[in-house]
């Protein structure tokens, strides 16, 4: 039913929207070679920039995110992205609507970032009706908001397939990310404990799991974790480390914070 209602509001044509906020790296690139694929040669990719302000719980981050729109929009070019959708703004002084999802939201991020997972659900929303995209691309590296976008485009019956694709990292196993670029030298080093806690969690001895990897990320002089969590994939709830569970983690390295998520 819905790939038929899909055709009749674009008359045949496929299109794919890769919403990101910019300063584009690695990661944002393979989404765009996946939404290729998803819509074939002769559909339409369409990336939307734009950093989103009602995601973000913390002013100053938000001051800070990098907003290089000339050398995205060239890399865009060079990927073959048919469009970019960059508004300055996408809300009303006085907007009063706005998208609250209650069950996948909780915990992990959304418990950290009070407000966050409803500025996503919202904008992304606004993104769909704004581009009628056939099929939309988020990353893994984003575990719980691909999660999110998932039960909103079902329990709101978007008309839009939703695919999510791997994380792509740097060769150290830092899951690229447009913040990678705020932190100093030395706090690049030290970011590479994320990924290094993954392997840690995957090498199998779960008894006292969740703090030994605390200490092991703390062992660096700018890292303080901001939760570690294992959770179970399907129902995202909260499950101790076994498994085949996910685990998910942020970080601050000095006042950067970077998340990464990985089964175990
Ligand atoms: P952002 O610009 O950070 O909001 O991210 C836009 C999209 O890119 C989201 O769907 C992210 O999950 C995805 N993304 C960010 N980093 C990566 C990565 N390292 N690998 C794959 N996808 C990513």
């Amino acid at each position: 039913m819905q790939r038929q209602a899909l055709r009749w509001q674009r008359g045949g044509m496929p299109v794919g929207l890769v919403p990101t906020m910019g300063a584009l790296h690695a990661g944002h690139m393979s989404l765009i070679r996946r939404a290729r694929k998803a819509v074939g040669d002769k559909g339409i990719v369409v990336v939307s920039i734009y950093v989103n302000p009602t995601q973000f719980n913390d002013a100053k981050d938000l001051r800070v995110y990098p907003r290089p729109l000339t050398a995205d929009k060239k890399l865009c070019r060079a990927e073959g992205v048919d469009a970019v959708f960059a508004p300055s703004s996408l809300y009303e002084k006085d907007s009063s609507v706005s998208i609250d999802e209650t069950v996948v939201s909780r915990g992990m991020e959304g418990d950290a970032r009070p407000g966050h997972f409803r500025g996503v659900a919202t904008v992304v929303v606004k993104l769909c009706n704004l581009v009628q995209p056939t099929a939309a691309v988020f990353g893994e590296k984003d575990w719980q908001q691909a999660a999110l976008i998932r039960r909103v485009v079902r329990d709101l019956d978007l008309l839009v397939r939703i695919v999510v694709a791997p994380t792509v990292r740097e060769a150290d196993g830092l899951a690229c990310s447009s913040r990678n670029v705020l932190l100093s030298v030395t706090e690049r080093k030290q970011a590479t404990a994320l990924w290094q806690a993954i392997g840690l969690a995957r090498k199998g001895n779960l008894r006292g799991l969740k703090r030994r990897l605390i200490l092991f990320i703390e062992k660096q002089p700018n890292a303080r974790v901001d939760y570690v969590e294992f959770f179970d994939e399907q129902t995202m709830r909260p499950v101790k480390p076994k498994k085949g569970a996910r685990m998910a983690l942020a970080v601050f390295i000095g006042k950067t914070r970077l998340i990464d998520n990985a089964r175990i």
